[in-house]
């Protein structure tokens, strides 16, 4: 058990189960977990990015573009 001062050793943050530096999938216990961690990253941002606002509130821009007061004709 002495050797194992060295290593530094935590637990993997998504299973709590001890790892190490050594661990090729630090800091997590193995690339099960490393890869769980990641799809968490993922569907955290997933759901930061789903705008809060209605669909409502955005104006149609559409009616701008169509407006009839630019008449070029008068020339
Ligand atoms: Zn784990």
């Amino acid at each position: 058990m002495a050797k194992q001062k060295n290593l530094q050793l935590t637990t993997c943050r998504i299973c709590g189960a001890p790892t190490s530096p050594a661990n090729p999938d630090y800091p997590f216990c193995g690339d099960r977990c490393r890869e769980r961690d990641l799809g968490n990253w993922a569907s955290e941002s997933y759901r930061v990015a789903v705008p809060i606002t209605a669909e409502d509130d955005i104006p149609d821009m559409a009616d701008d573009m169509a407006d009839p007061d630019l008449s070029e004709d008068e020339t």
